[in-house]
């Protein structure tokens, strides 16, 4: 007897997703399905092209369908699995009930206790790993404070343009890029007070042309204070990812920022532990403030841990001479932003998919 395609579905839908822990099938991710004489041909498509799970899918795709080969005395080469991404749009509304950025699918926080612990070094990373992997992705530089995008994107020679009353955001490095810091002196300091801070942020994200985006990173102002805190409030946020190193001074700032998000009813992602150890230029790993101590915090407080990032000089100079691509030239730097990205998509496909969101919702605790 020949496999036909009817088999094949039958074999899929023993195929779980290894994180919703239902099968392709009853998840709508099966997209064809093919049998070429002795060989099938499915493909699927993922909620994410970040997706760290595509190999163990793979995997048990192939043993699902050899089994029903087996099952039915087919004649049977092997199936090619060719794997498409169709990033799921998330919670489309902010508490007032408007979405502001329709053409947006997740628009993902990264946030930090405190200044200075790398939120944006891991903000334009994560921004330019996920448009690696295939995402339409945009960077929304709203540290309004201190833009750093305008440094770690190299945009000091770019003239800011605009269409109508809307702003064309930066095309450089496979993203879309807007920053505070292309509109005001970079020379002047930044004194907002909230109401302008507010006004500002606002206009910089909705009257930006992101277009259609996947994902929007949204490097927010560092701390727990009021500007952090009512700038959360004005995107339809999927989540936020928490930037942390691992000293205790450092845990304790990220614990608190956790908790603004818990209590914005903002989910939190997971924590990022940057500057975990130090990796010098010999590749000889230094531990300076104690590795491992963020991710200890983050399941301490019931939060996922979303991967390290070393301390690096390559890193550092990367981000002054705004050459965030350069990064990937170092095969265990880029496997560590790689693993970061992977699992902050992964992180906001289930709860996409779990549906999971939801609204944003402000109830004060002291
Ligand atoms: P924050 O946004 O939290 O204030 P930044 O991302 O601006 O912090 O980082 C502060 C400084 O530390 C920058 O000069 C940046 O290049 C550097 N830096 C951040 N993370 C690393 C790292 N893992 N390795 C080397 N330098 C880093």
């Amino acid at each position: 007897m020949q496999l036909t395609p009817e088999h094949l579905v039958a074999a899929l839908r023993t195929v779980l997703d290894p994180d919703i822990r239902k099968d392709l099938v009853t998840l709508g991710m099966v997209k064809e399905t093919q049998v070429h004489g002795r060989r099938a041909a499915v493909t699927v498509e993922l909620t994410t092209p970040a997706c760290p799970m595509k190999d163990k899918i793979r995997g048990d795709i192939e043993a699902a369908i050899a089994a029903k080969a087996t099952e039915v005395g087919a004649p049977y080469d092997g199936v090619d699995v060719t794997f498409t991404a169709d990033v799921r749009r998330a919670n489309e509304r902010t508490r007032d009930g408007a979405n502001p950025l329709p053409g947006v699918r997740q628009v993902i926080a990264v946030g930090a206790g405190k200044g200075g612990v790398g939120k944006s070094t891991v903000a334009v990373n994560l921004a330019v790993a996920l448009a690696r992997m295939g995402a339409k992705t945009g960077l929304l530089d709203g540290d309004i404070y201190g833009p750093s995008a305008p440094t770690m994107l190299g945009l000091e020679d770019e003239q800011t343009q605009a269409r109508g009353n809307m702003l064309l955001p930066f095309e450089v490095h496979g993203i879309k890029a807007m920053t505070i810091g292309k509109l005001v002196d970079a020379d002047k300091p930044l004194i907002w007070r909230g109401p302008m801070a507010h006004g500002a942020f606002k206009q910089l994200a909705t009257q930006t042309e992101w277009g259609e985006l996947d994902y929007l990173i949204v490097d927010l102002p560092p701390g727990t204070g009021d500007v952090p805190l009512t700038l959360s409030q004005l995107l339809p946020l999927s989540g936020a990812v928490i930037v942390c190193t691992p000293q205790q001074v450092a845990q304790d700032d990220a614990r608190r920022a956790a908790k603004m998000f818990e209590q914005l009813g903002v989910p939190v992602l997971g924590v990022v532990e940057n500057m975990s150890s130090f990796v010098d230029d010999t590749g000889r790993e230094h531990d300076i403030f104690g590795k491992g101590g963020a991710e200890i915090m983050a399941h301490s407080m019931g939060l996922h841990f979303l991967g390290s990032v070393a301390i690096r000089t390559a890193l550092r100079v990367h981000s002054d001479r705004g050459t965030p691509l350069a990064n990937w030239n170092d095969a265990r730097l880029g496997a560590e932003l790689d693993g970061v990205a992977k699992a902050v998509a992964q992180r906001v496909s289930m709860l996409s998919m779990l549906g999971q969101f939801q609204q944003p919702t402000i109830s004060m605790q002291s």
